[in-house]
């Protein structure tokens, strides 16, 4: 009998400082009295709503200008992972309120990204999608609500003094001319920005707060700026747009966010962001309680760079082959090189949140993969640099030049119930290029030919064992006039086939892998590297350009063994002895082999 209590049944999460914010508001009741009307709105909407069915809300607001990355994956992983494990719902909230640059491409690639990590915005039988230009009638509404409490202006100084009158660390901002007009003079001035009488960037409409606040976000930060632009779901409805610290508190309000998780350059915006809700729930606008802002360190990815504009920035002059390039490390990318949503969450489970910066190495991503595909990737032999190795006893042997010596190994050696994979030896096989030395070094124990030692005495060719097949003993090479090696020559010893009582009877330090020429399967192998030669290819302001490793994608022309002649884009696979391989998800086609490798069997990034 043993005390130790009974593991539980869901391996408990590694606590951090988010769930423990979460764990209180829950004990505490913070958020139990909330109402929701099944849609995001105002607090007279909200009112007339049940309870809300969702213990606490969180959300992923990208902006669609572009694809998401892996540091998206972060916060994808964190806010829909807390609403799962709280009995809350995670909204995928578009912030689209700046017109220019948002385009349907990305909206739809955010969708899929999110859904291929393995998260839903349907919850409880609804969908929690939305797009925060619905919410531009709200902001306008709200904007103007602070106008008539006195806690909003028409500043109508040019950039240059407004940036000149906002002071800096050690001197407080100086008051607008503007500042102490009336709400009724600044009401009329707002309606005549938003009914288009006035230029863009003539005037903005700022927040009344204090010029001389030590936090420089509370000198009056603008709410609306004056900009003719189509936006793609309002059109040309609107040329005042909302300022995204103005508008990002009222996004989360009227969804009933109550964890509002982002990264730490928000940080000095929190008091801003209170500022927004707290006025705007003292003028009855938004509900009670309100959401609460909290940050974590972003992700910083070693050997990657983690900006949508740097990542346009690439596909847009062709450094890559666009949004999806196996090297680029945003989620569509990954998943072409063969990343599986499960080893992203992994990852993502394994950094945990920290109030801090910091890198992660890019190993810790691979260690991640490895341990989601070593248990479930069938195994398969591959050889990626081919040299030809001729058995030159075979007829000898077996009786004819043309007999096939069946062979099998396992799909998985721990899995027996994935079967066994069928291929077969014969006269002619491939091998890699370093398994044949001609001169080997100390410790050499794969294929070497008979030769004269240093001191002058005969050594022997090496035996060396075809794995899953039989032992062969080099016997020679053959070389073209140039003198390179064009074939590696061998007999075959009898009664030495693995799985056979006399396996054992000739003993061999080294074993190689290889395929048949007869049977094996040209493929195009795509073998990729870090897509920078430095670290932090962006870091201290670099131009992460003149980084770029010039050799970051090597093409070559393996052969692999007959069972992948059934393979299917995004099937993955372990090579024996080269490492992890995904059949690629635009240019394989069955009879056309094309593979991305996705990394080696060992971390090949740990200096
Ligand atoms: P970028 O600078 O690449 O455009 P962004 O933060 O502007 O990134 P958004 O679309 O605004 O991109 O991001 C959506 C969410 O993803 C935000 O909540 C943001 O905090 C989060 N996010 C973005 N980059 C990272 C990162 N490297 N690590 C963790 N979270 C991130
Ligand atoms: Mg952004």
């Amino acid at each position: 009998m043993s005390n130790k209590p009974p593991a539980p049944a869901v391996p408990a999460k590694p606590q951090n400082f988010l769930r423990g914010i979460i764990e209180r508001d829950l004990a505490a009741g913070t958020y139990a009295g909330r109402h929701w009307a099944g849609t995001p709105g105002d607090a007279a909407h909200q009112a007339a709503g049940a309870p809300d069915p969702a213990r606490i809300r969180t959300r992923f607001p990208p902006e669609p200008n572009g694809y998401l990355h892996v540091g998206h994956a972060k916060s994808i992983c964190l806010n829909f992972g807390l609403a799962r494990d709280y009995g809350g719902i995670c909204h995928l909230r578009f912030d689209d309120t700046n017109p220019e640059k948002e385009e349907q491409e990305y909206v739809d690639a955010i969708k899929a990204a999110v859904q291929w990590l393995g998260f839903d915005w349907k919850a409880q039988g609804t969908s929690h999608l939305f797009f925060a230009s619905d919410y531009f009638d709200f902001m306008y509404r709200a904007a103007e609500a602070l106008i008539g409490a006195g806690l909003a202006y028409v500043d109508e100084q040019t950039p240059e003094q407004m940036r000149a009158t906002r002071g800096d660390f050690n001197t407080p901002g100086t008051d607008s001319p503007f500042r102490a007009r009336t709400p009724e003079q600044n009401l009329a001035r707002f309606r005549e920005m938003r009914d288009g009488l006035h230029a863009d960037g003539a005037m903005v409409l700022r927040s009344k707060i204090d010029m001389a606040s030590p936090n420089i976000n509370l000198r009056d930060p603008a709410l609306y700026r004056i900009k003719r632009a189509t936006h793609h779901n309002t059109g040309d409805r609107w040329c005042i747009y909302p300022m995204y610290s103005y508008a990002h508190p009222i996004e989360d309000a009227l969804e009933n966010i109550s964890h509002s998780i982002c990264t730490l350059e928000f940080e000095d915006q929190r008091p801003f962001y209170d500022w927004v809700l707290d006025r705007l729930c003292e003028l009855g606008l938004l509900a009670q309680p309100r959401p609460h802002q909290y940050e974590f360190g972003r992700l910083n990815l070693t050997y990657v760079i983690t900006s949508k504009r740097k990542l346009k920035q690439l596909v847009d002059e062709k450094h890559v082959a666009g949004w999806d390039d196996p090297r680029m490390p945003t989620i569509a990318g990954l998943r072409r090189r063969g990343y599986t949503p499960e080893a992203i969450q992994l990852f993502c489970e394994r950094i945990g949140v920290a109030k801090d910066y910091s890198w992660i190495d890019y190993s810790t991503l691979d260690g991640a993969l490895r341990d989601d595909l070593e248990g479930k990737a069938p195994r398969a032999m591959a050889v990626l640099e081919p040299l030809k190795l001729i058995l030159t006893n075979w007829k000898e042997v077996f009786g004819s030049e043309a007999h096939l010596e069946p062979c099998s190994a396992p799909a998985h050696p721990q899995r027996p119930e994935l079967g066994t994979r069928d291929f077969s030896l014969g006269p002619e096989l491939w091998i890699e290029q370093d398994d044949f030395k001609e001169v080997p070094l100390k410790g050499y124990h794969r294929l070497s030919p008979p030769r004269f030692g240093d001191d002058g005495a005969k050594v022997e060719g090496t035996l060396v064992r075809l794995k899953y097949g039989y032992v062969v003993q080099c016997t020679g090479v053959k070389k073209n006039f140039a003198g390179e090696v064009e074939a590696v020559y061998a007999k075959l010893i009898p009664d030495t086939k693995s799985g056979t009582p006399g396996a054992d009877a000739v003993k061999t330090k080294g074993v190689i892998t290889w395929v048949g020429v007869h049977d094996a399967l040209p493929a195009e192998v795509r073998l990729y590297d870090r897509l920078f030669t430095e670290a932090q290819p962006d870091a201290g302001g670099r131009d992460f350009l003149s980084v770029l490793n010039p050799a970051s994608k090597k093409v070559v022309t393996g052969y692999v063994e007959p069972s992948l002649a059934s393979a299917k884009p995004d099937d993955k696979f372990q090579f024996e002895r080269h490492g992890y391989f995904v059949a690629d998800a635009k240019d394989h086609a069955p009879g056309a082999i094309v593979l991305n490798k996705i990394t080696g069997l060992k971390d090949g990034w740990a200096k």
